[in-house]
């Protein structure tokens, strides 16, 4: 198999391959010729994006060495949708002048004869994650019924929203009736990740994508929206920590009494947190009124490196991992949200602490997520400059996988129906 050709782009959007040159990645700073088996077609529901200012550079295969292209053209990447790793950045180097680039997840991009490819590989295959399951015209008169019907509601209209204006699976998700629904219920966050979609300092050069919902709702408006789910959706869940909110555990006592509500009306589905684990004692409250899992993000699992990317106000790791623990301990079902960057997640250290994470703490699942930021912002975030070579995604992913069998991998949050059997616990008592 030959070796993908690089792409670049021209100041007008329009992008080229480039025949006497090889695609090439990064892992981390270090820049490498990925093998021809790294890369796979591009998946249907990616992008293909351009990165301004950003220099390509590719591989020169009878001569054995790298060569940056015309400083006239811009690099190219691909941003690959739900249920993919990338195993490498893209390699483009930044001019002096280059902003940061946005917030989405760049993978190295490649040409063959027929098609583009990207470095990345499936982690979990799920119609959750089909673009084709979400028929967008059922969607928009889904959601003209649900208004009809509450259009008092404010967590409905803001929901509508989410489903037609940025694209949310999980709104979406609410109005066709069905599968995991998304309830953002809080304003507020004792984080400042660099990477923040729905929050980022008024002089960043990269704007927030999300808009924070702006309201808390009332326990009626919640209660509108959680009950007939669960009550009727095809493997229903609700869960609260969304792209449009902030930390869900902020509104501790609201969700507390709210989850009591809904489990007095009903014992059907699932109920879900996903949160930054900052304070085990609320988790602990929110699981004894009747949560059913947990996903706690975490960058990396060695301490320097997760304070600098999530920069925590007044909690630290080790509350984060007190989260984890004291959720197996009540029977929640709980995943790690790994929010992976080829050159640090696939690094040995990693790896290794990683695993001993996962073991002390008694871990169910892991969630790989690509990260959403410019990899040359995190690189100066986290100071990685200096870390040698890594392993490669797929090394990473293969090597826990082989020690630690009984983790499971994935992508998407499962519901109680695909977990209860793990965590045996009775959540009818
Ligand atoms: S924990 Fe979530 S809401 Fe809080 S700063 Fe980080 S990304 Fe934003």
């Amino acid at each position: 198999m030959d070796h993908p050709r690089m792409l670049f782009c021209d100041r007008f959007g329009q992008i080229y391959d480039e025949p006497r040159l090889a695609a090439t990645a990064r892992l981390g700073v270090h820049p490498v010729v990925p093998k021809p088996e790294d890369w796979i077609p591009l998946p249907e529901g990616s992008d293909i994006f351009s990165l301004p200012d950003r220099t390509p550079v590719g591989w020169l295969e009878d001569r054995g060495r790298f060569r940056v292209g015309s400083r006239d053209t811009w690099a190219v990447s691909a941003f690959t949708p739900p249920g993919y790793v990338r195993s490498h950045l893209p390699n483009g180097r930044p001019q002096p002048s280059a902003d940061p680039l946005p917030l989405w997840a760049y993978s190295a991009a490649g040409w063959r004869d027929d098609g583009f490819y990207v470095t990345a590989f499936p982690i979990e295959q799920n119609p959750k994650g089909d673009l084709a399951e979400f028929d967008e015209e059922t969607i928009r008169e889904r959601v003209r019924q649900k208004l009809d019907e509450h259009p008092e509601n404010r967590l409905l209209n803001h929901l509508a929203h989410c489903a037609l204006q940025n694209n949310c699976l999980a709104a979406k998700n609410y109005f066709l009736g069905r599968w995991e629904a998304g309830l953002p219920v809080s304003r507020e966050c004792p984080s400042s990740c660099e990477g923040c979609i729905s929050n980022q300092p008024a002089e960043s050069l990269v704007p927030a994508s999300h808009a924070r919902i702006a309201f808390r709702p009332t326990l009626e408006e919640a209660l509108e929206v959680i009950v007939p789910h669960l009550e009727e959706a095809p493997l229903a869940m609700v869960s609260f920590g969304q792209g449009c909110e902030g930390e869900p555990l902020c509104e501790d006592e609201f969700l507390e009494e709210l989850i009591r509500e809904v489990r007095g009306r009903t014992s059907r589905g699932t109920i879900h947190l996903n949160t930054n684990g900052y304070a085990p004692a609320k988790l602990q409250r929110l699981a004894k009124a009747g949560l059913n899992s947990v996903r706690i993000s975490i960058n990396s699992v060695r301490k320097d490196y997760y304070h600098r990317y999530h920069k925590p106000q007044g909690y630290t790791f080790e509350d984060v991992e007190t989260s984890v623990q004291v959720g197996v301990a009540e029977g929640l079902y709980v995943s790690i949200n790994y929010l992976i960057f080829p050159g640090l997640t696939d690094h040995q250290e990693e790896i290794d602490a990683f695993t001993r994470f996962l073991e002390r703490t008694g871990t169910h699942m892991v969630q790989w997520k690509n990260l959403n930021i410019d990899p040359d912002v995190y690189i100066r975030c986290l100071e990685l400059e200096s870390l040698s070579r890594s392993e490669g995604m797929r090394t990473a992913v293969d090597t826990i996988r082989h020690r630690l069998p009984q983790v499971r991998f994935g992508y998407f949050n499962p519901p109680r129906e695909q977990f209860e059997e793990s965590v045996k616990t009775d959540w009818t008592k």
